[in-house]
């Protein structure tokens, strides 16, 4: 498909139902669900998969861009500062323009990723249910039951909490290597956090390694699981609930220098324990787990400013 042109697909039940929505590629080089959706969309226009109830919504390729360059971004990451813009600047604020309402025009949306590094695949939730100024929710308990059927089992959320406890230090720090554009909660809003601000629930699912052939089949259960489970599809066999290993982030620390640097590799989810070594700055500062826990989405390329690790520990809410 042609870098600058968006296309997505709907298929309507017979009766009334959920409507789902189903991303890929809102990162360029994250394939696997696009794989995965044109091979449902081939099943439902073969007839041997049959939708009986509500809408789904497949769009193949979210960032058309990223995708034909094989890359993350386009000109920026779309899965930030996610909102309809009046004057849109760059090529994601035009994804930004039709993406946002097709997503409030949902119930529910399965957003398939996948990730640098090793490790199993694991889903991103939103927050539980609460009326505060940061993620204001009400469908946990629906985007609960959907996270215990996708077929992984790890599961993290807190992240847009993390988000904002990251930036509220950053400006209680006064510091001037940020750019006041990302002085702002907002800055940590992407295609689930819309969603879920548009009355909707919504999970990311990180499918595994971007070059794993396992992926788009991970994606591929995913997506049927969710029709299964939301009774859009009639299989007599409804996708079991997993018990979870269950992780909540609850810091993030950037790069004060570009030449901050780890003091081993680190892959999402390694374990650590309170006072370990994780890094050491170049002023000379040592960087040590706080708590135990587990280091996640590491970035050695991070530049000063940028986010270099987050903490996570464990939890209990999707066991
Ligand atoms: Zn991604």
């Amino acid at each position: 498909m042609a870098a600058d042109i968006n296309e997505y697909f709907s298929f309507y039940g017979k009766s009334d139902g959920p409507r789902l929505i189903i991303l890929g590629a809102v990162h360029g080089n994250e394939t696997c669900g696009t794989k995965a959706i044109r091979q449902v969309m081939a099943q439902l226009d073969g007839g041997t998969l049959k939708l009986e109830r509500g809408r789904v919504t497949f769009v193949p390729v979210a960032n058309p861009l990223a995708y034909q360059n094989n890359r993350r971004f386009g000109e920026r990451n779309l899965n930030r500062m996610l909102k309809p813009y009046a004057e849109p600047a760059v090529f994601e604020d035009h994804i930004a323009n039709w993406l946002c309402p097709l997503l409030a025009d949902h119930d529910v949306l399965l957003d398939l990723h996948s990730f640098q590094g090793a490790g199993r695949p694991f889903v991103m939730v939103g927050p539980e249910n609460n009326s505060g100024p940061i993620e204001p929710f009400q469908c946990a308990e629906q985007e609960l039951a959907l996270t215990k059927i996708l077929g992984v089992q790890r599961a993290v959320d807190g992240w847009l909490e993390t988000y904002d406890y990251g930036i509220k230090r950053r400006q209680a720090a006064g510091e001037s290597v940020y750019a006041l554009a990302e002085q702002n909660v907002q800055f940590g809003v992407g295609t689930t956090e819309y969603m879920r601000s548009q009355g909707g629930y919504a999970v990311t699912l990180e499918c595994g390694n971007h070059l794993d052939p396992e992926a788009p089949a991970v994606a591929l259960q995913a997506i049927l699981n969710t029709l299964s489970h939301l009774g859009c599809t009639a299989d007599t066999v409804a996708p079991v609930p997993r018990t979870m290993e269950s992780l909540r982030l609850y810091d993030v620390i950037d790069k004060a220098d570009a030449g901050d640097t780890f003091s081993r590799e680190w892959a999402s989810f390694d374990a650590i324990t309170r006072g370990q070594e994780i890094g050491v700055r170049v002023n000379g500062e040592i960087m040590r787990a706080p708590e135990d826990g587990y280091i996640v989405f590491p970035d050695d390329q991070a530049g000063a400013g940028d986010e270099w690790f987050y903490l996570a520990k464990a939890h209990d809410r999707f066991e």
